[in-house]
């Protein structure tokens, strides 16, 4: 059985090169979202994918890149006559969305429930396998592997290239994977070509798609993909990815 994943937003705070914040999608006909940044729930419509789809969210962490769509994206299920949905994330989830929830009374309806996840924590959504891992970042944050069948995809989130996230990808088909900066930045919190391509070297992961690109990496796309090819391998496949870009594994 095929996975499906659609790369909605391959971006971060800063706007730039067609790239909208963060958005995973993973899955056919019930796809869970990750991640619903600014500009992810109109990469949704482009992709085909109605709103009332999308039952179920799933959040790496609380960073507004990750998460500024989402009380739009309930508010347009509710104009769409569904006042349900199901989110999961770190501790903190549910307080973020009811305080902002709260500065609207006429999203007093929504009927949304939380679920709040912690590295390590596996469970079942839509036939699909999830367990959470540890990313390391400035505030606490997951990763996510989806397996279907046989296959996985692997979610970073916002990261360092860590040991935790090279566990949780182990002989995965896709590396979903934020690289933030090309070389020769030195940065915590985010991951950089060379240093991600050391971590996940040996981790048996097939393909690699370096998403959450600040403005520093224009025009060093290329080269980025040279700097973890580099250093992660022989045998892995690496590119960057785009916003609208589907993958099938
Ligand atoms: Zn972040
Ligand atoms: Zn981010």
């Amino acid at each position: 059985m095929e996975l499906e994943v659609t790369l909605l937003g391959t971006g971060v705070g800063i706007p730039h090169s067609g790239r909208a914040q963060a958005g995973l999608l993973v899955g056919g006909e019930d796809p869970l979202l990750f991640d619903c940044g600014a500009g992810a729930l109109l990469r949704l419509a482009e992709a085909g994918v109605s709103p009332l789809d999308i039952d179920v969210v799933l959040l790496t962490h609380l960073h507004l890149d990750h998460v500024s769509d989402l009380l739009p994206l309930a508010k347009a299920r509710w104009l769409l006559g569904v006042d349900t949905m199901d989110v999961f994330g770190p501790e903190g989830t549910e307080a973020w969305f009811e305080t902002v929830r709260g500065l609207y009374s006429y999203l007093a309806d929504l009927d949304v429930s939380f679920t709040i996840v912690h590295p390590g924590d596996e469970f079942t959504l839509g036939g699909m396998k999830i367990r959470a891992g540890e990313a390391v970042h400035s505030i606490p944050a997951l990763g996510y592997r989806i397996e279907s069948g046989e296959k996985a995809v692997v979610y970073s989130g916002d990261t360092e290239p860590a040991p935790p996230m090279r566990a949780l990808a182990a002989g995965a088909d896709l590396l979903v994977h934020e690289c933030s900066f090309p070389e020769p930045f030195v940065v915590t919190n985010h991951s950089t070509p060379r240093r991600l391509g050391l971590t996940f070297n040996g981790s048996g992961v097939k393909r690699v798609v370096l998403i959450h690109l600040y403005p520093q990496t224009i025009g060093r796309e290329d080269e980025m993909v040279r700097a973890v090819l580099s250093a992660i391998g022989p045998g892995v496949e690496v590119e960057v990815g785009r916003d609208l870009q589907k993958i099938s594994i």
